[in-house]
């Protein structure tokens, strides 16, 4: 038996080896469900099954990314770039790109990110005069989400008088029109959202009935991780891709379903069994990633889930430390007691700050946590805000570099067409929008042929609009002998935008400068990685997908050396050493919306079981008192899933600001105290304390000198953004993960805008050590 194998326990080798027929592996958090994928496609390679005819779908491209250099890693081979492999959104949009004409989209069609449709649907509301209150752009969003999802067609949708009625009585009468107008508008754009991806995916599948049976002939074995997250469309997709062959193997764990709001259908994995004749089941029970104490706190809470698969988890790693419950009295408090225990964590084990992950219900709890860390001079990055890609100067540059893939690009269009300003004002857009909706056609078109139209604008607005014209055109040009790099450069310039970041001069301006920079850097770098590649063309068209496609996650530029901040539902399939659960408070977590139903209270748990499931070494939860939400303090009592989990693997702290024994050892003054390791006796008293002897005020304990100990001032410096900084100097090797070896000739600059000069073989490159991957040599 290959020599791999044997990384694998028994129970993981038995789905590895079946390639053939249906199966699913259900399975408990870090049981090696991920590792068995990755495993079992090195495996069937290795039996000489063609990369080509090998579908694997992943949570994130990252996950992709990550299993193909695993899988190469080893069967020692370059075959591995041909797997498909991706997310569902990343493969189904290269399909889709290829029979794009049957759908009557371009093959160029733009993919609309959420901002781009919110916006759309702004305009919408708008121009139908709805009352925007009633119509929240974002709720709508959400609402057609939904029925994309569910495939329900805005055809589907009028023939659906209970659809109807419900809209009606949410006081949406208008939501078939809006739905209707959005999808017109989107097609006339040529430019699909991110359901679109999806649902045209089935719509192709379905009326093809010759383009089905090509991908089924080409799709003969399909692998899907984490499918309890699996949503109706995507089902769909995967069953009939697989219905010929029936050679599919599900991966996932019913008690980590925790995308029901986005349509995610627990059922998919419920069903499995029912979907597909003789399904082989295979179950893992053996975790390898958390300690005992961690594996045995999750099980006690999902234990207390109704609807669940019967499943045993255990591990044969250490005991571990009890996961550390800790009570603040605030927010604030709470980011003190985070940042100065990784903090000392770090100093006292030497760790590395990737070491460490900050998870959290809602994204806004981030505010206080991220004040403390940068007190405390921890880097950290924050995974799901605005992805770099969102941010509005990089949004404009990408905006014109859509335009000259597809000009008919409305929300690009309308972004770019006065910024920088050239007199074109909305008077004029919205004549041209309501031309372009009266002829049918894109406002480009429109405004190409401005003469040739009823268009009322006076002749020095039409020279500005026939400038514009020339201007996109002349790009298109240039982008039939240029690489993406050198036109980004070149519309940079040309279109006026860097002249007008320049002219700001205010310190935004100069970070909005250095982030253009970084994009032309990354630009430079896809042209670079994109000659490795046998069959990617490094079109700007290409670029534009993986732009459109890439999650926030999958962003890799910033990842370095930092503390990772992100809300539970991205921390999935992830793992890291420490984990803090932040803002365990009732309403919270679990969060207000969610407490009408049991099935929705379950979600809520079951998303407590990821967040907890994450840890490797040691688990932190944390609850205030009281927290700023929505701009007031309001009181908050400790999370139900605190008191879920059974005591005895549970070790609770109290900060030292609450016992004020001295006023003068309060945090305040000395920044940060360690926190003490006593039995408290709460002023609130927390649920789970309640008639529990064992924490009764006896057991209260003196701290210890130790324990106050307040922090050298000086040594806060030690969490500079690199670990390696005392490495970083000239005259020494460092190593690129795409230019290779190369020696620093020059540094400059301080903090976050340390720069660079390395010496590569490819020739001299100046790198923000921000966000270079360097490895000291
Ligand atoms: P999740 O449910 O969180 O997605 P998972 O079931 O996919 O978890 P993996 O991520 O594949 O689990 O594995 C968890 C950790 O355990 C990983 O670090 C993995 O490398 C390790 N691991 C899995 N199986 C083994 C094994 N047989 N020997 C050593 N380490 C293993
Ligand atoms: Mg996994």
């Amino acid at each position: 038996m290959e020599k791999y194998l044997s990384q694998l326990n028994e129970a993981q080798l038995a789905p590895t080896l079946q390639i053939d027929g249906p199966m699913i592996v259900i399975a408990g958090a870090g049981s090696g469900k991920t590792r068995v994928l990755t495993f079992r496609i090195a495996y069937m390679m290795s039996k000489g099954i063609d990369p080509f005819n090998i579908l694997a779908l992943t949570f994130t491209n990252k996950a992709a990314r990550e299993m193909k250099e695993r899988i190469a890693s080893i069967v020692g081979s370059s075959e591995a770039k041909n797997l498909w492999m991706g997310t569902f959104h990343s493969v189904f949009a290269k399909i889709l790109r290829i029979e794009a004409d049957r759908l009557g989209y371009p093959s160029n069609f733009t993919i609309y990110d959420t901002q781009d449709s919110d916006r759309l649907i702004r305009d919408i509301i708008k121009e139908m005069n709805l009352d925007k209150d009633i119509y929240k752009y974002k709720q709508v969003r959400s609402r057609i989400s939904s029925y994309k999802n569910s495939l329900i067609t805005v055809r589907a949708y009028f023939q659906n008088p209970e659809l109807i009625e419900a809209d009606t009585m949410a006081r949406r009468p208008k939501m078939g029109d809006i739905y209707k107008a959005y999808v017109e508008r989107c097609f006339k754009a040529g430019a699909m959202d991110f359901d679109d991806l999806l649902l045209k995916t089935n719509e192709l599948l379905t009326r093809f009935p010759e383009v089905l049976a090509k991908y089924q002939n080409r799709f003969k074995y399909i692998l899907v991780d984490e499918y309890q997250d699996t949503n109706h469309s995507q089902y769909l997709i995967v069953r009939a891709l697989s219905d010929k062959f029936q050679n599919i193997c599900v991966v996932g764990d019913d008690a980590q379903s925790i995308y029901a709001f986005r349509g995610a259908n627990i059922n998919n994995i419920l069903n499995f069994q029912k979907d597909y004749l003789d399904v082989k089941v295979f179950r893992l029970e053996q975790n390898y990633r958390s300690t005992k104490n961690i594996v045995n706190a999750a099980n006690s809470v999902i234990d207390k889930n109704q609807t669940k698969l019967d499943k045993v988890v255990w591990t044969a790693n250490d005991d571990g430390g009890k996961i550390i419950v800790h009570r603040s009295l605030t927010d604030a408090d709470e980011g003190r007691y985070v940042a100065s225990t990784i903090f000392d964590t770090k100093m006292n084990h030497q760790l590395p700050n990737s070491d460490f992950a900050i998870l959290y219900r809602t994204n806004a709890q981030s505010r206080s946590i991220e004040d403390a860390l940068r007190k405390r001079d921890i880097p950290y990055r924050i995974y799901g805000g605005l992805s770099f890609y969102q941010r509005k100067e990089i949004k404009d540059v990408l905006s014109y570099l859509r335009l000259i893939i597809n000009p008919k690009d409305e929300e690009a269009l309308k972004r770019v067409i006065n910024f920088p300003p050239r007199g074109i004002g909305q008077t004029t857009v919205d004549k041209l929008m309501v031309a372009a909706n009266g002829y049918n056609r894109s406002i480009f078109e429109v405004m190409k042929n401005i003469d040739k139209t009823n268009v009322k604008v006076n002749s020095g607005t039409k020279t500005k609009l026939l400038n514009f014209v020339t201007l996109i055109e002349s790009f298109q040009v240039m982008n039939q002998t240029a690489d993406v790099f050198e036109l980004a450069e070149y519309v940079t310039k040309t279109s006026g935008l860097i002249r007008e970041l320049n002219k700001d001069g205010t310190p935004e301006g100069v970070t909005r400068m250095e982030n253009i920079e970084e994009l032309l850097n990354g630009m430079k770098d896809f042209v670079e990685g994109q000659k490795e590649i046998v069959d990617a063309t490094g079109s700007l068209a290409e670029f534009l997908e993986d732009v459109a496609l890439s999650t926030d996650m999958d962003n890799d530029k910033d990842d370095g050396n930092k503390v990772a901040l992100m809300t539970i539902h991205l921390a999935k399939g992830l793992e890291f050493p420490y984990v803090y659960i932040v803002g365990l408070e009732e309403d919270l977590f679990p969060s207000a919306m969610s407490m009408n139903t049991r099935s929705e209270l379950e979600e809520e748990r079951r998303l407590f079981y990821v967040a907890l499931t994450r840890a490797e070494k040691q688990a932190y939860l944390t609850y205030a008192l009281s927290r700023y939400r929505w701009g007031k303090l309001v009181d908050s009592e400790p999370s139900r899933f605190i008191e879920e989990i059974d005591e005895e693997y549970l070790e609770i702290e109290t900060p030292i600001e609450e016992r004020r024994i001295n006023p003068m050892l309060s945090a305040d003054i000395f920044g940060d105290v360690e926190p003490n390791k006593v039995r408290f006796k709460p002023a609130k008293q927390p649920k789970f304390d309640k008639g529990k002897t064992k924490k009764s005020p006896e057991k209260y304990q003196a701290p210890t000198p130790k324990n106050l100990k307040p922090v050298a001032k000086s040594s806060a410096n030690a969490g500079s953004p690199n670990l390696f900084d005392n490495k970083i100097a000239v005259g020494n090797m460092v190593k690129h993960n795409r230019f290779g070896t190369g020696e620093i000739i020059k540094i400059e600059g301080t903090g976050p805008d340390t720069k660079a000069e390395i010496k590569f073989q490819v020739g001299v490159k100046k790198l923000l050590l921000r966000f270079a991957k360097l490895e000291v040599l």
